[in-house]
């Protein structure tokens, strides 16, 4: 069957001395193709910092990650990026559209970020993505103008509108509520039953993990257990006999980690944790300064680091600009311009 991405004896801890945590501690896995994976474990097992160094968004501290049969430990931030961009697609439970793009840019975008517009086929198929998600007569609102169901649809059709082979969901039914959720699944599902696509989900949510062919479970940033398909019933069972007393995972989104939390952890050479499409993830929410001619951005023109401070030219503003305001900025999430991961509990 082949694996669309795996990792090999990976650990990542962050932070050093008294203040290190080890969010994974060598786990090794593959993500087959074409099927429906869910990673599942309670908030603080890694779920996301294994998210992350599988897409390339932050680099392990040990062991090796491949994304289809290119070992992405080690590439070059530029080289990565292009990957990511092309590859594999990103849904994450903030949405991460940019505000002061329209629905079909926001879909469009990484095609704008790869500096090309799309082919007719792929006009095709963004149409038919459009279509199914229910999205066409919205293609000219803003993203604060939609339920957060609907930006997450608009999310979706923009993670799938390349065909990458590969996606990654974050939580991407967190903020939504049980029958969006259910539709966003049915999708996300559908991606991978009927065009082959490769869907790795991360949830703690017992009945978004029912939904995939696969269920890995992670506890202390270990696997702990690797699954077919499983009803909501036996996952949460999985879950009571796993849950950690913990339920403090202080911070989903090693990207925003950028100057607050990030500060103490190793610089994810990767370059833009959190920045799926190097400037796209920008997305991360309500910039206002996310000008719509960052889209307009050589394709990976400088990925800055998650890290980096704003860059002051126009180029790939919406990467950097979004990926340092987040954490400082928006602690909310259902706003509508600006949902932020939710750093407490459930991340
Ligand atoms: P999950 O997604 O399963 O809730 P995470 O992967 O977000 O878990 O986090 C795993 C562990 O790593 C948690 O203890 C969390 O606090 C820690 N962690 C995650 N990201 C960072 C970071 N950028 N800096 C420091 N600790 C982090
Ligand atoms: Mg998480």
């Amino acid at each position: 069957m082949g694996l669309a991405a795996r990792v090999a004896d990976l650990g990542k801890t962050y932070g050093t001395g008294e203040s290190t945590v080890t969010a994974l501690d060598g786990v090794s896995v593959g993500i087959r193709r074409g099927q429906f994976t869910a990673i599942m474990g309670p908030s603080g097992s890694g779920k996301s910092t294994l998210m992350h160094m599988m897409a390339g968004l932050d680099a392990p501290t040990a062991g090796r990650v491949w994304i289809g049969d290119t070992e992405i430990t080690g590439l070059r931030d530029g080289e990565l990026t292009v990957l990511r961009r092309r590859r594999v697609g990103f849904v994450f439970q903030a949405f991460n559209l940019v505000p002061t793009l329209d629905v079909r840019g926001n879909i469009t975008l990484p095609f704008e970020l790869d500096g090309r517009r799309p082919t007719a086929g792929e006009q095709a198929r963004i149409d038919a993505l459009i279509d199914q998600l229910g999205i066409g007569d919205r293609l000219t609102h803003r993203p604060h103008q939609l339920s957060g169901g609907q930006q997450q649809r608009v999310a979706i059709a923009r993670a799938l509108a390349t065909a990458p082979d590969l996606v990654f969901a974050d939580e991407p039914t967190g903020a939504l509520d049980s029958r969006t959720s259910r539709e966003v699944l049915a999708i996300l599902a559908d991606a991978s039953s009927r065009h082959g696509q490769s869907i790795a989900m991360v949830t703690h949510d017992p009945i978004a993990a029912s939904h995939a062919d696969r269920v890995l479970f992670l506890g202390d940033g270990r696997l702990v257990a690797d699954k077919p398909r499983q009803t909501p019933e036996q996952i949460s069972a999985h879950m009571l006999s796993a849950e950690a007393p913990d339920g403090a995972g202080a911070f989903p989104y090693a990207a925003g980690a950028a100057p607050t939390a990030g500060a103490s952890s190793a610089a994810p050479t990767a370059g833009g944790a959190g920045h799926p499409f190097a400037a796209a993830s920008s997305v991360r929410a309500g910039e206002p300064d996310a000008t719509s001619s960052g889209a307009a951005a050589p394709p990976a023109a400088a990925v800055p680091s998650a890290g980096t401070a704003h860059p002051a030219a126009g180029t790939v503003t919406m990467t950097a600009s979004s990926g340092v305001a987040t954490p400082a900025g928006m602690p909310t999430f259902p706003a509508p311009t600006g949902p932020a991961p939710s750093r407490g509990g459930v991340a």
